[in-house]
């Protein structure tokens, strides 16, 4: 069935989601869209694929992985929905499913969801809950399980009520780096692997672990690519398009993503030779490090760009954190795969670890390779952890002689005047 003849409405109906109220869901994600990315001026021309992700992400590229072939057939492989960085991919894959983010970046339900959270929890567990009790995110409602995860004390505590809510399933993650520590993170990992195996009915192979460490190795490396142009002035790509790619990585199929990046990279290196940017060679270079933002979340990125700056690195969970590192190749057997795996996601620098000073050396060590103007701190409301570490990361930013901000913000538009002159002011001042 073509992608025209084919009826979303009830692919939507059927996975049970408040259809009209979806309906505003979308038409409000529309009009942000067309006016933060489509007003941007000089972008490359690949990132029309980024345009098409955008508009598909909750139509086609769900059809995908519910219904593929029109007809209502049993969908061809499971969803598993994570909200965390510390969800190996890898597994999920070689296990025959789809790992499928659900972070969320905008409110929704509000109300409904205090009552279940409490009033003073982070914008990004409000959001999900309220999608959730909203019935608006088709990720969600797809998802044949939810892999949750035991990091800050916000979502840890909301996966006991959300799991009232759908099938959940909670991973342990350590919070200091000890040999011991490590050894409990891959036997935590080998539990992950065994319910993913129960749920796909597929055995992990070496073969299929091989693959899958593979797959998403080219994913990093083709983000890693792309991201390396930004070092150039002028910057052949925008904050807010950089963003979105690393966004697509929690959602797209991973091989075509790859491809698309790849091509995106191609066309930037292209730029970089030719001298043209996305913004005048000279704008003032932005660094950002905080608290992951989630599809629709462009808010910040947005101002800063349009305020005639350009974001040209992110260290987060949507940017370097995810790419920066790789698992080996190398490993034999299942077993040395899923230590290689372990290894690996135990050394992203999320805010939950103590001490986490490898956070800051990444912060600086990035702000130079970038040659970045300044560095933007950021915390989600409520989010103690990256607030707490802001302080660190201002000394570390005034050590290496690098101006800094540190930002509190949420998802609503109500502090935006006061958010917009506090960017512009610190712009000016770079
Ligand atoms: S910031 Fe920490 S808790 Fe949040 S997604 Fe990243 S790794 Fe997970
Ligand atoms: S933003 Fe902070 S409080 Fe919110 S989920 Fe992430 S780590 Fe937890």
């Amino acid at each position: 069935m073509s992608e025209q003849d084919y009826d979303y409405r009830s692919m939507w109906e059927g996975l049970d989601m408040d259809v009209e109220a979806h309906d505003g869901l979308l038409e409000a994600v529309g009009q942000m869209y067309s006016s933060m990315y489509l007003t941007q001026e000089n972008r490359p021309a690949s990132t029309a694929y980024l345009d098409g992700v955008a508009t598909n992400l909750h139509s086609g590229r769900i059809r995908e992985l519910v219904d593929p072939q029109g007809d209502g057939s049993p969908r061809p492989k499971k969803v598993i929905g994570s909200f965390c960085l510390y969800v190996p991919e890898e597994i999920i894959t070689a296990a025959g499913a789809v790992e499928v983010g659900l972070c969320a970046g905008a409110d929704w339900a509000p109300a409904e969801a205090e009552k279940h959270v409490p009033r003073n929890t982070c914008p990004l567990i409000k959001g999900f809950m309220g999608f959730k009790l909203g019935r608006v995110c088709p990720y969600i409602e797809s998802a044949d399980l939810v892999v949750g995860e035991n990091t800050c004390d916000g979502k840890k505590k909301a996966y006991e009520q959300f799991g009232k809510l759908k099938n959940t399933f909670v991973i342990d993650v350590p919070h200091v780096r000890t040999d011991e520590t490590r050894q409990m993170w891959r036997n935590e990992l080998r539990r992950l692997a065994a319910r993913i195996e129960q749920e796909t009915g597929q055995k992990i192979t070496a073969e299929s672990l091989r693959a899958a460490i593979k797959l998403a190795n080219d994913k990093r490396r083709a983000l890693q690519r792309l991201s390396a142009t930004r070092a150039a002035d002028p910057t052949p790509i925008s904050g807010l398009d950089s963003l979105l790619t690393v966004q697509a990585a929690f959602m797209d199929d991973s091989a075509r993503l790859t491809g698309a990046i790849n091509e995106m990279a191609a066309e930037c290196e292209g730029r970089v030779k030719d001298g043209e940017g996305v913004a005048p060679k000279g704008a003032k270079r932005i660094l950002y490090t905080g608290t992951p933002m989630a599809v629709p979340n462009w808010k910040l990125f947005n101002m800063i760009e349009k305020a005639g700056a350009v974001v040209v690195g992110e260290e987060y969970c949507t940017g370097s954190r995810y790419y920066k590192d790789l698992v080996p190749e190398t490993g034999a057997t299942v077993d040395e795969m899923l230590d290689d795996i372990a290894d690996r996601y135990l050394n992203i620098q999320c805010a939950i670890f103590t001490p986490n000073h490898g956070r800051e050396e990444d912060v600086v060590r990035m702000a130079k390779e970038l040659h970045a103007d300044g560095i933007i701190d950021c915390a989600l409301q409520f989010c103690t952890i990256y607030e707490q570490e802001s302080f660190g990361m201002e000394e570390a930013a005034e050590k290496a002689g690098i101006p800094f901000m540190h930002i509190t913000t949420d998802y609503s538009g109500q502090d935006e005047g006061q958010l917009k002159t506090r960017v512009e002011a610190f712009i000016e001042m770079l």
